[in-house]
């Protein structure tokens, strides 16, 4: 045995070691899970990545065959490919856009309350439906932080939610009470974008 087959071995038993330390500190963490139910996330933070992973569990949800509703609170001008997908191949699926009112260009205040209002009807019945495995309230953080929906109805409803549902929020920012509410709060932080070195928003990627 050559001095460097001595190293690796030693370096593939401490390997090892560690991950079997691993697996029993994840062993132990997932026994000592116990409750079964739904669960609220908030996707958030300046990063790329909130709203796609958003419809990345709806993609979970509808491979077992469950019941996804998704509202969008606020209306790009770009048609997205996720709205296609969903459209054209997954008609099931609860999906509402907000119709009119607030986008980065409006700034009329009162229609935009009114988009809102209306957009978060929508969201209120899906939370209300227990036959909804996961509702999607893609950009719900801005409706809150621009103050165009009453925070505490929004939190009664997130709250008030059947048992086995499962939300997600997305959107930068929306303040402590939601963050405290939740189950699960995930940041994605911005490293760096393609965007700001010049590279157009990529089709299928970006939208
Ligand atoms: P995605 O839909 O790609 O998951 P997101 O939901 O995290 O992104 P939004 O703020 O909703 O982010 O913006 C959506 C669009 O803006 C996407 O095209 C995304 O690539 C782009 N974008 C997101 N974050 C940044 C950023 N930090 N700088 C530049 N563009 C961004
Ligand atoms: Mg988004």
């Amino acid at each position: 045995m050559t001095k460097s087959d001595d190293n690796n071995g030693q370096k593939s038993a401490k390997h090892n070691a560690t991950m079997q330390k691993r697996k029993e500190k994840i062993d132990a963490n997932i026994k000592r899970t116990d409750e079964e139910r739904g669960v609220a996330i908030l996707l958030t933070g300046n990063g790329k990545g909130k709203s796609s992973s958003a419809f990345g569990m709806a993609i979970r949800s509808l491979g077992y065959g469950y019941k996804v509703g998704i509202v969008q609170f606020i209306k790009g001008k770009q048609l997205s490919g996720e709205e296609l997908f969903i459209r054209e191949k997954h008609p099931e699926v609860y999906f509402h856009q907000m119709a009119t009112g607030f986008t980065w260009d409006t700034q009329d205040r009162d229609s935009d309350i009114a988009a809102a209002e209306a957009t978060w009807a929508h969201a209120e019945k899906l939370l209300q439906d227990d036959s909804y495995h996961l509702v999607i309230l893609d950009e719900l953080t801005y409706m809150l932080s621009y103050k165009y929906l009453d925070e505490e109805r929004v939190l009664s409803a997130l709250r008030n939610r059947p048992a086995e549902q499962s939300v997600v929020v997305t959107g930068r920012g929306g303040g402590s009470a939601l963050r405290d509410l939740v189950d699960t709060v995930s940041e994605i932080q911005d490293i760096k974008h393609a965007f700001r070195a010049g590279v157009k928003a990529r089709k299928g990627v970006d939208y």
